[in-house]
């Protein structure tokens, strides 16, 4: 039996199958992985963004500056803080935020920033901080897509707030589950509180040897904690982080060479000094190939792709509520209906990266043709 299923049935059969000792180790060895002082593990990363604000104090007629291309979630949060998301273009080489058109969105309403490393590329934080430093802003960096990366030389996860995503498609997973990083003694107190409907003490220490302790609320929390089935899964993940990590580096220099003659591909800018956690292989086509066609010829051949992220602005909801134009996120519009997200991921064989390229090539003459 594989260590992961051993380490799953391990924790069936133990006392614990909600949050103990296996979330306890699994914390510890996240901490030990990225440097910092207090990991937290919660039933998603959505849930450490959600807390992450609210620990911040983030509330009604705050503003909170978020990238246009991300995850609904990223969004989602700020508007259940009560807050105004304010959308920020991308950087249409690397799609990141646009650090340069963050500036003008900050008003005497702004609390705070959270950058989105997209697919694994960390921000240009350089900016971000000096930025958040001058207007007194907090960061919490959503950091879904880069567990392993680093920015000059720092592990992303160090500095600020940072929320990890452990979701099934994510570099390592707990089929859901995420984790929040702070190197603040009261944040994290707090975001341990919170995460457990509000207990002063935590359901670990109430069922301790120390004898029976009531409980106290002190605050109307969330259930938001994460199981030790999950975090028996985490563990095991985070022994092959660096190995899953290789192999999506040697995919991703397989697709850059078998897809660099092709002359409607394109692929994502790189910046200098970082280390990249390669969770997304995102290609841009040229603006005569109509990418949704596209994508369906690659589905009809079984080739599972995807798009990160339609920007926000294309959703009925974002668009309808805070009035958004395409004409607002001109980057964003346009790279939007060009980007799609190739298939990517460890067990990922070289020869199927082949003959997915090679489908690619195919679609690509034949769109020429007809
Ligand atoms: C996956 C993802 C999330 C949400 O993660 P969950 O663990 O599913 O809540 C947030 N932001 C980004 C950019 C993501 O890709």
């Amino acid at each position: 039996m594989n260590a992961r299923k051993k380490s799953i049935l391990e924790t069936l059969d133990s006392n614990w199958i909600t949050t103990g000792p296996k979330v306890k180790k699994f914390e510890e060895l996240f901490s030990n992985y990225i440097g910092c002082k207090h990991s937290i593990a919660l039933n998603s990363c959505t849930a450490a963004l959600h807390l992450s604000l609210l620990v911040n104090n983030i509330s009604k007629d705050d503003e909170v500056i978020i990238p246009i291309m991300t995850f609904a979630a990223t969004a989602n949060v700020v508007i259940h803080c009560n807050a105004k998301p304010v959308f920020c273009d991308i950087n249409p080489e690397t799609l990141n935020i646009d650090v340069n058109k963050i500036e003008k969105l900050i008003t005497k309403k702004t609390k705070a920033i959270i950058p989105v490393h997209i697919a694994g590329q960390p921000c240009e934080m350089d900016t971000i901080n000096y930025l958040a430093n001058k207007y007194n802003l907090k960061i919490i960096e959503d950091a879904a897509h880069a567990t392993e990366a680093y920015y000059k030389g720092k592990k992303i996860g160090f500095e600020n707030i940072s929320c990890f995503s452990f979701y099934a498609t994510k570099n390592i997973t707990t089929a859901e589950g995420g984790m929040l990083t702070t190197n603040n003694d009261l944040i994290a107190e707090k975001v341990r509180i919170l995460s457990l409907h509000g207990m002063s003490k935590d359901a670990w220490k109430r069922y301790s040897n120390e004898g029976y302790k009531h409980y106290d609320i002190i605050y109307p929390g969330f259930k938001y904690n994460m199981t030790d089935i999950q975090a028996s899964l985490g563990i095991c993940q985070l022994e092959k982080i660096n190995n899953f990590l290789k192999r999506r580096n040697e995919i991703k220099k397989l697709y850059d060479n078998l897809l660099s003659e092709v002359e409607e591909i394109s692929v994502i800018k790189e910046i200098d000094n970082i280390v990249h956690a390669r969770h997304l292989y995102i290609i841009k086509l040229s603006e005569n190939i109509d990418r949704d066609k596209f994508m369906n010829q690659l589905i009809n051949q079984n080739i599972g792709v995807s798009v990160h992220f339609l920007p926000l602005h294309f959703h009925s909801y974002y668009k309808k509520t805070f009035n958004l134009k395409n004409e607002d996120f001109p980057n964003a519009t346009n790279v939007g209906n060009r980007i799609l997200s190739l298939p990517f991921y460890p067990k990922l064989k070289d020869d199927e990266v082949i003959y997915i390229t090679d489908k690619i090539k195919e679609i690509i003459n034949n769109s020429y043709i007809s």
